[in-house]
């Protein structure tokens, strides 16, 4: 594929600022959009997206972090199992250890003990039951993007008889979670740009309900410079036209269908449940837990996990962060109290986060 030049690639930004404010000025009125993906928050910062933009245009930040959208009982039930079994290990992703439970303990306490192990990839958990003497329990949080990786390591798991190996099973659906957001009477966005490497795992049918309930633009982003504004370029172009359809302007990684093998085998290992959201609170099958044939693997199931519980830390505004209604400058402990070095909520903590975003990349409001 032949790349475009520094040259080439200015001028298409400058086509695309250009078209998009000709739009803006011919709606004449504000232009609230939701990126739903934690990396577009990212993005859209680290390229400075922003200062291009319209003044009458908004972005939000939403509900597309995996860690920022898991609750903090979640980490609590997994601190207790620790300290009640003995024979319990932890694997999780780097990020979670460092969010705080709603009573500010976090699982990288443990880290020195050899009880919480850092993993990169849902493969490495094969490698890491042979070499413990005990139970290894995965911390399952993540979106489509991820579960078809512990979909296949769980497939593998079965097929090899692995015996110490469970999951503790958060994971989450952006669809659904889109479709209560929507429903809430105070949402006011008028656009979606859509999460890209969800989107190459789902394609772009789950998303129509949008247009059949909303008649609302959403369009597929990836997650370059020039990406973000051409999908920006073709939400602007749907308002100005009054149209409001799915598009994908992330060709090169997205198909219409998805991934049907990655699907196929997400649905052999897990099925749609009601799951509980940090910010959105209880989403009728908006989560995935695991299909009886697998439930061996299931960690609350053979741990006996207490339900999870909407409890966070006192005076934490990520909740409302996540949902686009509070931008993380507007949270009183932002800058001070929480820090990367020193979060008090997930939203600081990760890579994905809308808050860490924001203080490694400049605050000024989109
Ligand atoms: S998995 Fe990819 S597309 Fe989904 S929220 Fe994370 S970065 Fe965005
Ligand atoms: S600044 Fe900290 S406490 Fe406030 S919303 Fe962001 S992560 Fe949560």
């Amino acid at each position: 594929m032949k790349t475009a030049s520094l040259e080439e690639t200015g001028k298409l930004a400058a086509d695309f600022t250009k078209g998009i404010s000709g739009y803006a000025k011919s709606i004449d009125r504000e232009i609230v959009i939701m990126e739903v993906c934690g990396t577009h928050t990212v993005a859209l910062r680290k390229h400075g997206i922003h200062s291009l933009l319209p003044r009458n245009i908004r972005l939000v930040s939403g509900p597309g972090c995996p860690v920022c959208v898991t609750p903090a009982s979640f980490i609590g039930n997994s601190l207790e199992l620790l300290e009640n079994d003995k024979s319990v290990h932890i694997a999780t992703f780097g990020d979670m250890a460092k969010v705080p439970d709603d009573k500010g303990r976090t699982l990288s306490g443990y880290t020195g003990t050899g009880r919480v192990r850092i993993v990169y990839s849902p493969a490495d958990l094969i490698a890491l039951c042979a070499e413990t003497d005990g139970e290894v329990v995965f911390l399952g949080i993540g979106f489509e993007t991820t579960i078809p990786a512990v979909a296949s390591t769980l497939l593998r798991a079965k097929k090899t008889g692995l015996a110490n190996l469970s999951v503790y099973a958060c994971f989450k659906q952006v669809p659904p979670a889109l479709l209560a957001l929507l429903s809430n009477p105070a949402c006011d966005l008028d656009a979606l740009l859509l999460p890209g490497h969800v989107s190459a795992i789902l394609g772009l049918a789950p998303y129509q309900f949008i247009v059949e309930n909303w008649h609302m633009p959403a369009v597929v982003a990836g997650f370059e410079g020039l990406d973000l504004l051409s999908a920006i370029f073709m939400i602007v172009r749907q308002l100005a036209s009054g149209r409001g359809t799915v598009e994908n302007a992330y060709g090169r990684a997205v198909r219409n269908e998805g991934n049907v093998k990655a699907l196929a085998i997400m649905r052999e290992v897990f099925s749609p449940v009601t799951s509980l959201w940090r910010g959105l609170g209880t989403i009728p099958l908006s989560g995935l837990g695991l299909n009886n044939d697998f439930a061996r693997f299931d960690a609350e199931r053979r741990f006996e996990l207490p339900p999870l519980t909407d409890t966070e830390q006192d005076g934490c505004m990520c909740a409302e962060v996540i949902q686009g209604k509070t931008q993380p400058r507007d949270c009183p402990f932002y800058g001070s109290r929480c820090t990367p070095d020193r979060p008090v909520g997930p939203c600081m903590v990760s890579s994905e986060g809308a808050c860490a975003a924001w203080f490694f990349y400049g605050d000024a409001p989109i």
